[in-house]
């Protein structure tokens, strides 16, 4: 009774024995299949003696997501963004009322990390001055690092500020004063007391010492088109200063002949040259209507991770 228990304890032994040897065998000619499947593929990362089985497996499921990754994020060789924001020549009643516009576009673009360019037309400025809690506010988002700059429309604009250099202009009954005192008023508004960059009409008489950056673009007013978004800076003189400038394109404006969509936009964001930029304008219209589609931009801009800086912070540290 003894020796066949010990039998059968020694067959069952047995049994588990080649049962194991056998699934090990399994095991390892599989393993050798596998490798060699990957090796007839001509996969550089392996090699036959240096990888074990688990190690290829990672490697070949590594190699194929960054593969997705490559077919799906394109290189962005872009320097950096800027958004202008064209605060037009308006009303006083204008201008409070959309106040609250401008300030919800603010916190929007706060929450993306997008540094605005403020474009000031004199009407706005005279607003934030003449209210300390305004100005503090203006001078807060400053202080944030979104930029001050001044807006003008000079004599040839449909919608003259009043501001010019132009002799014939002084002739004019809606002649308000010259540059020198348009710009008297709109340097009230930076803490440091000088505005660097501005966005006007007739630049060639009425461009202010002080200023050093103009953003631009080539179509007049109601024509710009998509190429005029992406720009490497461009040293001109204007008006006797020595002035640079940077390109820019309206986006959801519905005046503007050339609509831009976001496709076009990323378009030219993934085919911009190593050292380019991108120049967004907004305005009025974009305050009171186009909200959402700000929104929209700004959420491009991250998923794209561009760096959406002001148009003068681009161009001070601006190093091709
Ligand atoms: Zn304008």
């Amino acid at each position: 009774m003894q020796t066949k228990s010990i039998q059968a304890v020694m067959i069952g032994f047995i049994a588990f024995l080649i049962l194991v040897i056998g699934v090990l065998g399994v095991r390892v000619y599989k393993q050798q299949q596998f490798k060699q499947a990957l090796i007839d593929q001509n996969n550089p990362l392996i090699t036959d003696e240096t990888l074990e089985t688990d190690e290829l497996i990672e490697e070949t499921t590594e190699s194929s997501e960054s593969e997705e990754n490559e077919t799906s994020l394109t290189q962005i060789d872009l320097y950096a963004a800027f958004v202008n924001v064209h605060l037009e020549h308006d009303s006083i009643s204008t201008v409070k009322t959309l106040w609250e516009d401008l300030e919800n576009l603010v916190t929007l673009a706060d929450e993306y990390d997008v540094k605005l360019t403020l474009h000031f037309s004199v009407g706005w400025a005279e607003y934030a001055i003449a209210n300390e809690e305004i100005l503090t506010q203006v001078r807060s988002w400053e202080s944030n690092g979104h930029e001050l700059g001044m807006h003008h429309h000079g004599l040839s604009h449909g919608t003259w500020d009043g501001y010019s250099n132009n002799e014939i202009a002084k002739k004019r009954p809606t002649y308000v004063g010259t540059m020198d005192e348009l710009a008297e008023i709109m340097n009230q508004l930076p803490t440091s007391g000088q505005m660097l960059s501005s966005s006007m009409t007739d630049e060639e008489t009425d461009w202010v010492e002080g200023f050093l950056y103009q953003t631009v673009n080539e179509g007049s007013g109601t024509s710009p088109t998509a190429d005029d978004m992406i720009s490497t800076p461009e040293t001109i003189t204007l008006n006797g200063q020595e002035t640079t400038n940077i390109g820019k394109m309206g986006y959801a404006i519905d005046h503007l002949e050339v609509q831009l969509t976001l496709k076009d936009i990323q378009s030219k964001i993934e085919n911009a040259e190593t050292g380019q930029i991108l120049g967004i304008v907004f305005n009025d219209d974009t305050l009171k209507n186009h909200l959402d589609e700000a929104e929209g931009l700004f959420q491009l801009f991250q998923e794209l991770e561009i760096n959406v800086m002001t148009a003068s912070n681009i161009l001070e540290t601006y190093t091709y």
